[in-house]
């Protein structure tokens, strides 16, 4: 038996991710297949490089797309740095933090939590007990999908090195959607995801690695745990050489290349402006009907907006009929946040005004 042919359903993307993929990107995936070192191939790298540093605002020329999603930079960053017995701090207040931990003790790490409730950000000073331990290094997540908070960086990076230990940053959500300064910022490793608010579909992870931290990976006494993400052989891809590694995902590359050169084209303040723009829209419409944040004020993602469930209000039939009657998709919440928040997501391309006041609208028919 063939299974039938597929006819995706038209969908509003406005859940924590994927986000809608650009009109433009969809055709750049469309196009034509070629070897993976192939002159095109590795020009189009270069290019796709070149656009990842201005994104991440950064000159580190480790800068590259690992082939997996998010997750997959977040083992990437992890493995590299990390050597069995190494202490490491990770930063939770939400589900990605709590992965991280896990990535980094089954690389071998001895882990301590700093923790904060869901929703709120940490200080430096949530931090000082745990630095006074000397860590190799600190892990964090800059936008907190589980729950729309976004964790300011710059004053952690400080106390952060002046322990002496490198700074690991997840920007899954947080690139293209929020002003990011990798190099500014003293940022060592990062990693983010193409399908937030790069308007690409998942599959790759951008991740960057500053001078400081690739000295840390080649002087590893030990081989990375991880044959696929050692970054030492995937340097000899990305790096001069272009030595085949594994096969990249040709067509991914095209996607994220034409979703880069639409981030610069608009400018990035312009885009930060766009989200931050459409955002206020959504919360003043949202305040309107009664509905309010559950991320610490002063600290919430306008792409993502993680909101309280009106009272006796049914989470998921709500949800399902904005999807069969609207065609929109917006996030349950998860973990703590389970049956009591919506995640509503204004990603990338899906930062559009038209997409807020459809939003609303549909939400207000069917909460009536
Ligand atoms: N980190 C954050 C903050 C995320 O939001 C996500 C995915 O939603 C991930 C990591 C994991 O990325 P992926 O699901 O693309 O593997």
């Amino acid at each position: 038996m063939i299974a039938p042919e597929l006819h995706p359903p038209v969908r509003l993307l406005m859940g924590p991710g994927p986000s809608d993929t650009h009109p433009r990107v969809l055709q750049a995936l469309a196009k034509g297949t070629v070897g993976h070192l192939d002159p095109f191939y590795l020009e189009t790298m270069n290019g796709l490089q070149d656009m990842l540093r201005q994104v991440f605002r950064t000159q580190n020329p480790m800068t590259m797309a690992i082939s997996g999603t998010g997750s997959a930079g977040m083992e990437a960053t992890v493995v590299n740095l990390i050597e069995p017995g190494d202490a490491m701090v990770v930063c939770v207040n939400g589900v990605f933090g709590g992965r991280m931990v896990d990535v980094a003790e089954r690389a071998g790490a001895k882990v301590t939590k700093v923790e904060k409730p869901w929703g709120h950000v940490f200080t430096p000073e949530d931090l000082a007990p745990a630095l006074a331990s000397k860590p190799k290094v600190v892990g964090i997540v800059m936008a907190e999908t589980s729950t729309g908070a976004h964790q300011p960086i710059e004053a952690i990076s400080k106390a952060v090195h002046e322990a002496g230990a490198l700074l690991l940053v997840d920007a899954v959500t947080a690139l293209g959607g929020v002003p990011l300064e990798v190099d500014a910022w003293n940022i060592d490793a990062i990693y983010s995801g193409t399908q937030k608010c790069l308007s690409c579909p998942p599959g790759l992870s951008p991740v960057s690695f500053s001078p400081r931290a690739m000295e840390v990976v080649m002087s590893r006494k030990t081989k990375v745990q991880s044959w696929y993400l050692d970054v030492s052989m995937l340097a000899n891809y990305w790096g001069q050489n272009r030595v085949y590694h594994h096969t990249g995902p040709i067509n991914m590359t095209y996607g994220l290349y034409e979703a880069l050169r639409l981030i610069l084209e608009e400018g990035l303040e312009n885009c930060f402006a766009r989200h931050k723009k459409n955002h206020e829209a959504l919360r003043a419409g949202l305040a309107a009907i009664g509905i309010r944040y559950s991320t610490q004020e002063g600290h919430i993602l306008p792409q993502l907006n993680a909101v309280h469930i009106p009272e006796g209000v049914d989470d998921a039939k709500v949800r399902s009929t904005l999807l069969t009657r609207f065609g929109i998709e917006i996030g349950a919440g998860l973990g703590a946040f389970k049956g009591k928040v919506w995640r509503i997501g204004l990603m990338g391309y899906g930062s559009r005004q038209a997409n807020v006041l459809l939003f609303l609208s549909a939400l207000e028919q069917v909460l009536a």
